[in-house]
C-alpha cells in the first residue's frame, strides 16, 4: 500500500520537527524575547515518534527529515535517529540544523545512522551572523560542517534564505562557494511565516524585505549557470551548477515558481500534529491517539487526504496557527 492523494502526488518524504526550541533566534523565524515553548510532556517521545514513522513505513514512507526548532538540542537526538534509522523501508533520515551543536555529535549521529545534514547558513560575514542569528558563531558553523564532512555526512546542503537589504548581495559569494567545494547551496525565498513583527535595528522593514526567484537569477547572471541534476534527496529546489565547479546551485522558491506540484511530504509537529502542507493551516492531531493506543494508519490517511493541491500565499493566505520553528521548514 502508498499513500497517494488525490492529485496522484505518492507521498514518500516525512519531516518530522523533534523540538520547537532553538538555541538561536534567526530574525526571520522567532522573536528575540518571549518565544514561548512547549510544555515538554506535549512534546512526543522518542517511541511515539518512531510508532508514526513505523506506521509511515508500512505505506511507503522512505525518507525522514528531522528538524525543528533546533533538533541538535534534543539531549536523545542519537537515540531519534538510531530508532528511526532502524525501521523497515526506512532508507534515509537526515537533519537540518543551525550546526551550533554539530562539531561534537556529527560523529555520534553518523554512528546512529544518520546519513546527510542540511547546515543553515545566511552570510559568510561572522559579525553578520551573529546579527541575524541573534548570536550564533560562524566558526562554530564551519567546525560543524568539517566534522560532518569527516563523518561522511554528505552530501552537505547549505540553505540560505535570502532577504532583500540583508544578505542578497552575498549570492555570488556564497554561489562561489560550490567551486571548490562538493557543497549544495540553495537560495530559499522568504516565506511570510510568523515574521511580519519589525527585527529590529539595522534590518529592513517588512515591505522591503522580499528579494524574488529572478532578482537572485540576476544577481548569479555572470556565472553563467548551466541545469544539473539534484542532488540525493530530490527536494524542490531547481538546481544549477556554475561550469566546472564541484557543488551545486538551487532556488526554492515557494512564491515565485511554487512546487507544489511535485510535493511528496508530510510534516509531523513537535506536538504531534501531523500538517499537510507547510504553508497552510489545518493539521491531524496524532498524539491523542498515539497516547490512547489508537491506529495512526487512519489518521496518516486523513492528512493525505487532506493536502491541498498547492498553497495559497499568492492570494495572501498566510499560515497563522504556528511558526516556522514550531513546522520545522
Ligand atoms: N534550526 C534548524 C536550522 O536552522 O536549520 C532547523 C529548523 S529551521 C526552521 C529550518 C529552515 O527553515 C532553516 O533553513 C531556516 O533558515 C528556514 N526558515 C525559517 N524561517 C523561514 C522563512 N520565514 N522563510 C524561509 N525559510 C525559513
Amino acid at each position: 500500500m502508498t499513500l497517494t492523494d488525490r492529485f496522484g502526488r505518492a507521498i514518500t518524504y516525512l519531516r518530522i520537527s523533534v523540538t520547537d526550541r532553538c538555541n538561536l533566534r534567526c530574525v526571520y523565524c522567532l522573536p528575540q524575547h518571549g518565544a514561548q515553548w512547549l510544555a515538554r510532556e506535549n512534546q512526543l517521545s522518542v517511541e511515539e515518534i518512531a510508532r508514526v514513522v513505523e506506521t509511515a513505513a508500512r505505506v511507503g514512507v522512505k525518507r525522514i527529515r528531522l528538524t525543528g526548532g533546533e533538533p541538535l538540542v534534543r539531549p536523545d537526538m542519537a537515540e531519534i535517529v538510531a530508532r528511526i534509522a532502524s525501521i523497515a523501508g526506512i532508507e534515509e533520515v537526515s537533519l537540518t540544523t543551525n550546526a551550533m551543536l554539530l562539531e561534537r555529535l556529527a560523529r555520534p549521529l553518523a554512528d546512529a545512522g544518520l546519513k546527510r545534514v542540511n547546515v543553515s547558513l545566511d552570510t559568510l560575514d561572522a559579525d553578520k551572523f551573529k546579527r541575524i542569528t541573534r548570536g550564533g558563531s560562524l566558526d562554530r558553523l564551519w567546525r560543524g560542517l568539517a566534522a560532518a564532512e569527516a563523518a561522511g555526512l554528505s552530501p552537505l546542503k547549505l540553505n540560505t534564505v535570502v532577504v532583500n537589504g540583508l544578505n542578497a548581495d552575498e549570492l555570488p559569494a556564497l554561489a562561489r562557494l560550490t567551486i571548490e567545494n562538493p557543497w549544495h547551496v540553495r537560495f530559499i525565498e522568504l516565506m511570510p511565516v510568523g515574521n511580519a513583527q519589525d527585527w529590529g535595528e539595522g534590518f529592513p522593514v517588512r515591505s522591503e524585505r522580499y528579494f524574488s526567484l529572478q532578482e537572485m537569477r540576476a544577481q548569479l547572471s555572470t556565472f553563467n549557470l548551466e541545469p544539473a541534476t539534484q542532488p540525493k534527496g530530490n527536494g524542490p529546489a531547481r538546481t544549477f551548477r556554475i561550469p566546472g565547479a564541484l557543488g551545486t546551485i538551487g532556488f526554492i522558491s515557494p512564491l515565485g515558481e511554487h512546487f507544489c506540484q511535485n510535493c511528496n511530504r508530510l510534516r509531523l509537529t513537535a506536538d504531534g500534529y501531523l500538517r499537510p502542507c507547510l504553508l497552510l493551516d489545518g493539521e491531524i492531531n496524532v498524539r491523542e491517539a498515539l497516547r490512547s493506543n489508537e491506529p495512526i494508519l487512519p489518521l496518516l490517511q486523513r492528512a493525505v487526504d487532506s493536502k491541498p493541491e498547492g498553497h495559497e500565499l499568492l492570494m495572501q493566505h498566510y499560515p497563522e496557527s504556528r511558526r516556522m520553528a514550531q513546522i520545522g521548514g
